[in-house]
């Protein structure tokens, strides 16, 4: 089989350990009431900066040399994966440059900068950003850190697989949040080979789910990238796909997709039910249990893997009927 082991998860796991959380395994009642069984919250939106994305790019780049963390690291993600890069390059005195479209909103600018990172801000295109990265890794000698499809990224993904399967050795089922892949790839080679028995099915939105559009026609195929409550979600496998796509297609059991009210009741669910902020990619597989789209057999596992949604948004989805109330007024 194609991929990252479970060897190279168990050092990415030895490698990261005490520089990211070991996120706590919530037993949810309302869930495990609603399901028959009993279902845990693996709560990754607890990590530092908010997401999962924080142990690939930490294992990713604790395995660069010295030289190349002097020379310093690219990436054009706004996103998770950005905020995790800056963050895990901080934490090891390496430069990390972030590449930015002259679009992008200045929170997500101050947000990264306030991590310790370089800001490139370069045309008016998420294209423009990433053509920019590129030429920093061909001229400038910087190493690019893509956000899935790298086995050190991957490998630290799967270290919650590792966890799942050390604390609850009973699961029968993981629900992951899958985009690009690398998170999916990753717990899946953990789950499958330490707990052969459990299935593994990765959750996407309807509006644009590259994986599984890919999976569907043997190969990695671009789409159409849609506006959705699960942005973290968005965006190809990259056609030139090496690791993640063999990996999710050998390894997991199914994917659901979702409805973008189906996301919705999610985090809705997740904040009145749970006590938790969760972004909408993070709320998934909350939302296909919620939804009824899962089959579920025996003790399950819902990786919640991101918090980071805009307050105002946030606010409208779990408010409904509050929207005339003027944002700020009802500070949490
Ligand atoms: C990146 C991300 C995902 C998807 O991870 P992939 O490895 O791209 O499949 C899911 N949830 C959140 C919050 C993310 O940031």
């Amino acid at each position: 089989m194609s991929g990252i082991g479970l060897d190279r998860i168990a050092a990415a796991q030895e490698r990261i350990s005490g520089r990211v959380r070991r996120t706590q395994l919530a037993l949810s009642d309302s869930l495990s009431a609603r399901c028959g069984h009993p279902v845990y919250l693996k709560l990754e939106s607890h990590q530092p900066t908010g997401s999962f994305k924080l142990r690939g790019a930490t294992n990713a780049v604790l395995s660069l040399g010295d030289d190349a963390k002097k020379r310093g690291l690219a990436t054009a993600s706004t996103g998770n994966h950005g905020r995790a890069l800056a963050h895990a390059a901080k934490a090891e005195g390496a430069r990390a440059v972030i590449c930015m479209s002259a679009l992008v909103p200045a929170n997500k600018i101050d947000a990264v900068k306030a991590l310790g990172a370089e800001v490139r801000i370069v045309g008016r295109s998420q294209d423009d950003a990433q053509e920019e990265a590129e030429r920093l890794v061909r001229e400038e000698g910087l190493t690019a850190i893509p956000p899935f499809d790298h086995p050190d990224v991957i490998a630290g993904q799967g270290t919650i697989g590792l966890e799942i399967a050390d604390t609850r050795p009973e699961t029968e089922l993981v629900l992951v949040p899958l985009s690009g892949g690398g998170l999916a790839a990753g717990v899946a080679a953990a789950i499958k080979a330490r707990l052969p028995r459990a299935r593994v099915i990765g959750i996407s939105m309807a509006r644009g789910a590259a994986m599984h559009e890919s999976l569907r026609a043997g190969k990695p195929v671009p789409v159409e990238e849609l506006e959705t409550l699960a942005d973290s979600l968005g965006g190809g496998i990259g056609l030139e796909n090496r690791y993640t796509f063999a990996m999710c297609r050998d390894l997991l059991d199914d994917v659901v997709l979702l409805s973008e009210e189906e996301i919705a009741e999610g985090i809705r669910h997740a904040f009145h039910e749970e006590g938790e902020v969760v972004e909408g990619a993070g709320a998934v597989g909350i939302a296909a249990l919620l939804a009824g789209r899962i089959d579920v057999r025996g003790p399950t596992v819902v990786l919640v893997s991101g918090r980071n949604i805009d307050e105002t948004l946030h606010r409208r989805i779990v408010n409904p009927g509050d929207a005339a109330q003027s944002a700020g007024a009802r500070g949490r």
